[in-house]
């Protein structure tokens, strides 16, 4: 069963954990066009989480070997490959998607793809995991609720490395395809920002007690970006800092 238009543009910004399954699950529903983003390399240490590569693939471009795995998967699938990494001065390879699906695994780059893509008002799911838990929340074009009514900010003092967190392959799987299949949903909805496309729901995966849960997150008036007195008006590079732990 095809699920998604064959004219639609999804962008999945990072080629990790999450982003392989997210695309491979997105390229097999038949999305017409995937925009992948992302400037690293293959490395043999993260294989076990990012489906789309093997062992041949380790220091390729991981665009290059994501497009060899999607086009086998998915022969009629259009790829536009921008390696690069989402930053405030390449924030324009957003414009254009009917849905962001944003899996990287740093606080600067979620935040940075919240704000773009409600400046342009296009719908976003932002995906998270560390260890045994994930997360996916599916944000509507117009905000209310938005990643920023959830946390507010990047939290200061950094954040946890990958390499000492630990990331649970099979997490990133689960949570991967819950991701594709909340931008499914929005791209199956009538019109942008439809109730049917399910925004404002964050599904919680938690891999050790083996529950899926799905929230409904509240709007938050303070909110900076999607409240009643909104402060992000515009991107200002000064307000994401620099990536501290590598691709996910
Ligand atoms: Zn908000």
């Amino acid at each position: 069963m095809t699920l998604a238009r064959r004219d639609a543009v999804v962008v999945v910004v990072g080629l990790g954990g999450l982003g392989c399954p997210a695309a491979l699950a997105l390229a097999r529903a038949g999305v017409g066009t995937l925009r992948l983003v992302d400037d690293d390399r293959v490395d043999g240490s993260n294989l076990h989480r990012q489906i789309l590569f093997g062992e041949a693939d380790v220091g390729r471009h991981k665009l290059d070997a994501a497009a060899d795995a999607l086009l086998r998967e998915a022969p009629g699938l259009r790829l536009d490959l921008r390696k690069t990494r989402l930053r405030p001065d390449t924030v324009d390879v957003l414009v254009g998607a009917d849905v962001i699906v944003e899996c990287s695994d740093q606080f600067a780059v979620k935040f940075l793809a919240t704000d773009a893509a409600f400046l342009q008002q296009t719908p976003l799911v932002v995906g998270a995991s560390i260890r045994w838990i994930g997360t996916a929340l599916s944000v509507g074009p117009f905000g209310g609720p938005c990643y920023r009514c959830l946390f507010e900010d990047i939290p200061s003092g950094g954040q946890a490395s990958c390499d000492v967190s630990g990331v649970v392959g099979p997490v990133c799987g689960v949570v991967g395809g819950v991701q594709a299949q909340l931008a499914l949903r929005v791209l199956d909805a009538p019109g942008l920002g439809h109730p049917d496309a399910g925004h404002g729901t964050l599904v919680r995966f938690d891999g050790l007690a083996d529950t899926l849960r799905t929230h409904e997150v509240a709007r938050r008036p303070g909110c900076p970006l999607c409240g009643v007195a909104r402060s992000i008006t515009r991107i200002d590079g000064a307000r994401y800092a620099p990536p501290s732990c590598g691709d996910e």
